[in-house]
Parts: structure tokens; sequence; C-alpha cells
């Protein structure tokens, strides 16, 4: 691992009152957790944009339910993994502000971060598409794994409270993300290409106000060559050393 650079991100947090993170499925691949966004092993037969869409949902919902078990299945399954426990350790540290994230499998509060905004939803609840109402997940979750269809007494479907690549992101969720992005110093990419829109553009908002910016991700992003930090590496190892180095320095 590159230790200047780790030592120059645990500088940067060091002096950083109002870190925030953003994250995406690289984050919860330690944790086990595939990325269904890019179409290999189990979803290869599937585009996720044509069955993950709320028009597909809407026509199919047993179609969208046999895409999602296998990912539910590893979700289920997961634990936090010691990346998501580093950024809830800065976040103890009152250095991190919040974690803005992509996934939806619920991982970064099991390690304890609290403020979390889940731009692409969670897991936890379930609205009908038809009356929309709606409800805790964890009764209808046995019924998905039976391979079931969740139903409500309506006669709809319910739909887990995720977004869908053909919905819109929630409004106020988005404006509290946003909001934290334009206000930080420091700004933590972790487990994201930054290739989906418009999560890829925020960032910008930040590089604007001059805060500086750490990317770990394996592959690399639009803008590593912005970047005060870049660190090609996997988050689980290089989140927990930069964090240790900025233990050492406090
Ligand atoms: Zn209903």
């Amino acid at each position: 691992m590159d230790q200047a650079a780790i030592a120059q991100a645990a500088r940067i947090l060091h002096g950083a009152r109002r870190a925030v993170a953003l994250t995406g499925a690289g984050i919860s691949r330690p944790s086990g957790i595939p990325d269904f966004r890019s179409a290999s092993g189990l979803w290869a037969q599937h585009d996720p944009t044509e069955v993950a869409s709320l028009r597909s949902f809407q026509t199919n919902p047993q179609r969208f339910y046999d895409w999602f078990r296998p990912l539910l299945e590893h979700m289920l399954a997961a634990h936090p993994n010691p990346a998501h426990l580093a950024l809830a350790d800065l976040e103890r540290q009152a250095t991190l502000q919040a974690v803005i994230t992509q996934n939806i499998d619920g991982l970064h509060q099991r390690a304890g971060s609290r403020e979390v905004y889940e731009l692409h939803g969670h897991l936890r609840s379930a609205t009908c598409i038809a009356c929309g109402r709606q409800v805790p997940a964890t009764p209808l979750i046995e019924r998905m794994r039976r391979g079931e269809l969740p139903y409500c007494a309506c006669g709809g479907a319910f739909k887990p409270d995720l977004v869908l690549f053909d919905e819109l992101l929630p409004r106020g969720l988005f404006w509290l993300a946003q909001h934290a992005i334009e206000s930080c110093d420091a700004l933590i990419i972790a487990g994201t290409s930054l290739a989906v829109y418009p999560v890829s553009d925020m960032p910008l908002s930040a590089l604007q106000r001059g805060a500086a910016l750490i990317i770990v991700n394996k592959d690399e992003t639009y803008l590593d060559q912005r970047a005060d930090v870049v660190l090609h590496e996997d988050v689980a190892l290089a989140l927990p050393a930069i964090i240790a180095e900025l233990k050492r320095e406090t």
C-alpha cells in the first residue's frame, strides 16, 4: 500500500472539521455483496436497468423478485467490514459529518454510522405500488425468500423502498446529501467509480468550494486527476489504514 498516500489522507482528515464520505458498491464487496450494476455472475442474463425498473416492476413484479432474490440473500448474510467500521469510527471522532451511500444494504448503520443518507433507498420498508401503503419489510422478506410475491390487501404488489433505475432519487434526501457535500472541507470517495448520474456529479460542488478530495477505489474514477489523494486499493484495507494513521497523529 502507498504509505505516503495513507499519511497524506490522514493529514487531510486531521485538519478537517466537516468531512463527508460518499460510498458505493465497492465498500460492500468485501462483505460479500456483489455489484449488481456490473452485469456479471448471477445477473449476466439480465439487464438490471430493465429488470430493476419501476416500469418493469409494474408489469411483472415476479420477474423483479426472481432477479432480486439472490442479491437479497447476499445482503441478509452480510456483515459490516473494516471499511464500514472505519467510517463509523471517524464519525465518533467528530471528523465525519455524514455518509452518503448508493448502497441499500444498511451496513453503514450496522457498523455504527448514524448520519447516513441512503440515496438509493433501503430494505427496512416496502410500499404498495397501487395504494401507496407503506409497511415494515421484515415480515415480507421471508415471503420474498420463499419466492412468494408480497401483495397488499388492495391487490397491488409491495415494492421494497429502493430507488429503481427509472425512478428519481428522493428529493429531500438528495438535498440533504448535496448540502452536506457543499459544506464539507474534505470528501472521501470510497468504493464507487462515480459512474452513475447524478451521484457522479456531486463531488464537483465540494471541489468548487475548495474541499480536499480523497479517493479510495479499486478502479480509476474520472476525478482521480483532481484528487489530493488517490488509493487504488481495497477499501477494507485502505480506510482502516488511514484511520490508524490518523489516530497515531492525534
Ligand atoms: Zn395496496
